[in-house]
């Protein structure tokens, strides 16, 4: 075993989107400054980034009815919407400079115009979304969207969905055209080479087992060489923590007082995916539906087109599953060794709290093919099983934290960027709206861990994200001016924005 020490400015740990985020905004803020990646497998974007264990949406709040909600008094409230759809916009500008700058290609590989729609069943439902449309539809971020109740529109809309559906109970959709599928493994990909292609020295299977503060402020991180079993030491000023499920470990391995108090729970994702490229065909759309009484947001059913390799595909979930890992690839004890003395009542409390999320999970353990293609019927009412195979999809860590609002052990359903005081860490935790806001994300760390710098580093990102700083909805021409550049340079072919 040989023990090597290394010094650089910025270390990343993990090879996700997140950690490809936010080495290529550092390298155009500050091409001087030495990046190191560490990243336990053999390549980029092999954990929830990848394509085939998350669901590739674009969220941009156009469809997902859990972003809205019914208020006591029967107004919609769209706030939480609005937000997400603006960090969207920031993601569509920075990829759109990437690209314009030849430092990443081919957008198509990774984005693609995909119609965005919400589908919902019985009045009260209908009542819902025609409100929720109301609400929506006059907001600048929004406009374009229709909203029919009407069968013959509907066939149009989604034939798949609509085929031999009994038209006893009402149904009823909206549309965006401005939707899209992402490829979120093929981009990490892309930004991975770019980032190699500026001299960031990236190691793949070299895992980070530890990290301490060392006598000038710094961090020393012990990594392992997973190929030759060498123990490594790295030091950097800066460190962030992109390791996905795996970042509350090393979170907790920093013992920074910003990391304790907090607990994880790791929920799965599964998908059907339809193996029949006649019903492929058929479907050119993602459908969001309503998630069931009990079911946490995260497990709001969809239908989804799907772009991967090229190849169009139709992918319908997600439903949940339990497994104690926070990494597919990680450990059956990742759930138990997360549990320490700071976090153990808060882990406790949350789960005399969460009894319904735990009946909820047991139950979707225990469906069986046949049962998982009933809740496929409720979209597709011609679904056979032969058509559908079952695969795992990526891990979901849902942090557990004590807040005000909550009480002790409250689960999030959020992404939680925890920084230490002196800025000299950051870690990302949580999934949810995961990597479509990656960039939104990761200039909050940027912004909290160097807060000095911004002021000389604000005209750079201006050039980056023209709207940086400014509310979109807010200035309807920039909003256009944006919708329309973007579109352009991700070769996104939707419809001409509508401006006021
Ligand atoms: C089922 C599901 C559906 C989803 N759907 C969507 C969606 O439709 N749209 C959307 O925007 N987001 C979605 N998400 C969320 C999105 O996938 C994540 O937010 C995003 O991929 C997280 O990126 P990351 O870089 O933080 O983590 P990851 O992509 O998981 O990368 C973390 C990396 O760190 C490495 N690592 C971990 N520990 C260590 C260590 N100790 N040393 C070295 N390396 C380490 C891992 O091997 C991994 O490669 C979904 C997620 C799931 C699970």
């Amino acid at each position: 075993m040989g023990n090597r020490e290394k010094k650089t400015d910025v270390i990343l740990i993990g090879a996700g989107t997140m950690s490809a985020t936010l080495g290529t905004i550092l390298k155009e803020l500050v091409p001087e400054w030495e990046i190191t990646v560490f990243e336990k497998l053999g390549s980029a974007g092999e954990e929830s980034s990848n394509e085939w264990n998350n669901a590739g949406t674009g969220h941009a709040a156009l469809c997902e009815l859990n972003y809205t909600v019914e208020k006591p008094d029967g107004t919609v409230d769209i706030t939480k919407a609005i937000k997400i759809n603006e960090q969207f916009q920031v993601s569509r500008q920075f990829w759109s400079y990437l690209v314009n700058r030849n430092l990443i290609h081919n957008p198509q590989d990774f984005i693609r115009s995909l119609p965005h729609m919400s589908m919902v069943q019985g009045e009260e439902n209908v009542r819902f979304l025609k409100k929720r449309f109301e609400a929506m539809s006059n907001n600048p971020l929004f406009r374009g969207a229709e909203f029919s109740d009407d069968p013959k529109k509907l066939m149009e809309w989604f034939p798949l969905i609509m085929q031999q559906r009994p038209l006893n109970e009402a149904i009823a959709a909206t549309k965006n055209e401005a939707g899209t599928d992402v490829n979120f493994g093929a981009l990490t990909r892309m930004l991975f080479n770019h980032l190699e292609s500026e001299n960031v020295n990236i190691h793949y299977k070299h895992r980070v087992d530890n990290m301490k503060r060392t006598n000038d402020g710094a961090w020393e991180l012990k990594v392992k060489n997973l190929e030759s079993g060498t123990i490594e030491r790295h030091t950097a000023k800066f460190v962030f923590v992109g390791g996905g499920g795996g970042s509350l470990h090393i979170l907790q391995k920093s013992g920074i007082p910003e990391g304790k108090h907090i607990g994880g729970f790791p929920v799965s994702g599964l998908f059907l995916v339809c193996n029949n490229p006649e019903v492929v065909a058929k479907h050119h759309a993602k459908v969001y539906g309503k998630a069931k009484v009990g079911a946490p947001p995260m497990s709001v059913p969809h239908l989804d087109t799907r772009f991967i390799d090229n190849k169009k595909s139709l992918l319908f979930g997600p439903f949940a599953g339990f497994s104690p890992k926070f990494l597919k690839t990680g450990s059956v004890c990742d759930l138990i060794t997360s549990v320490k003395p700071d976090n153990l009542l808060t882990m406790l409390s949350a789960g005399v709290k969460e009894m319904s999320l735990t009946k909820y999970l047991i139950q979707q353990v225990l469906l069986s093919k046949e049962q998982r293609i009933e809740d496929l019927r409720e979209f597709i009412p011609t679904a056979t099983v032969e058509d559908w195979d079952l695969v795992v999809a990526g891990q979901r860590v849902q942090v557990i934290k004590d807040t005000e609002a909550g009480g002790k052990g409250t689960l999030q359903f959020g992404t939680e960027v925890i920084t230490s005081g002196d800025g000299s860490v950051a870690a990302l935790l949580g999934a949810s709206p995961g990597a479509s806001t990656a960039v939104h994300v990761m200039l909050d760390v940027i912004n909290r861990c160097f807060p000095q710098q911004m002021k000389e580093w604000e005209p750079k990102i201006k050039e980056m994200i023209p709207s940086y700083g400014m509310s979109l909805m807010d200035n309807p021409k920039l909003l256009y001016k944006v919708q329309t550049s973007t579109a352009e340079a991700l070769e996104l072919n939707e419809r001409k924005p509508i401006v006021s």
